[in-house]
């Protein structure tokens, strides 16, 4: 008895406090928060690699899953700073696959797969770093699902922007792609961006370079925020 009283009374309380907060304000501010903060665009960063896949081995035995991380991160600071929420497939060296994982390089991709569904963002940046058997090739490309127009839209914006990172020698075009598996699989817009190649030698040293990571990351981030203002 004595304890169904003390609830009524808690019930009562609340109540009292449900209708002060409405009454003056708080309740509605908070749900402007809420309703704002659910606005602002996601985008997943996707730092290609990690773990026993370390993708391309540069000239300089560097590994393009490492280079993919510094990218992936600093990409992340500058999307936050510009008010986009922003989510990396991963944040460490670590794939995303368990040691029990017979094929690892397919459970990652899956997992990744899995991760970009659920988080349902407005697009996916996925970053790589490319090689090739001649040394004299470089530059930047940018890939994108055949069959998607706001891929290719994107694809093209981050394209040009490459200009800015690489100068004027950069005479790659964004290219349609079928057959990767993160572009067959995901549903949103997607890009693979190539940042260079670790079979050049001068491009590599650049790519492991702090400031020019740096730089790919700004430029990345300013092609994104043109995409999503032109949305
Ligand atoms: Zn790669």
């Amino acid at each position: 008895m004595k304890k169904g009283l003390t609830e009524s009374a808690m019930g009562l309380f609340l109540l009292v406090m449900v209708f002060l907060a409405v009454r003056y304000g708080s309740v509605e501010t908070l749900s402007e928060e809420t309703a704002a903060a659910s606005e602002r665009p996601l985008v997943v960063i996707d730092a290609g690699h990690g773990g026993n896949d370390p993708g391309k081995v540069g000239v300089d035995g560097s590994l393009e899953k490492d280079i993919n991380l510094e990218i992936a991160k600093r990409l992340k600071t500058y999307l936050e700073q510009s008010d986009v929420d922003a989510v990396l497939t991963r944040e460490t060296d670590a794939g995303l696959y368990s040691e029990s994982d017979t094929g690892k390089k397919a459970a990652d991709m899956q997992n990744r797969c899995v991760l970009i569904e659920k988080n349902d963002p407005d697009l996916v940046v996925s970053i790589h770093q490319n090689s090739y058997h001649e040394e004299y090739v470089s530059g930047g490309q940018v890939f994108y699902y055949k069959d998607s127009e706001k891929g290719r839209r994107l694809a093209e914006i981050l394209q040009r922007r490459f200009d800015y990172v690489l100068g004027e020698e950069n005479r790659r075009q964004p290219k349609a792609n079928g057959s990767y598996y993160l572009l067959r699989n995901v549903r949103c817009p997607i890009v693979i961006v190539e940042c260079g190649f670790l079979s050049n030698r001068r491009e590599a040293a650049l790519l492991n370079d702090n400031e020019y990571q740096d730089r790919l990351a700004w430029t990345i981030h300013m092609g994104i925020m043109e995409y999503l203002n032109g949305k």
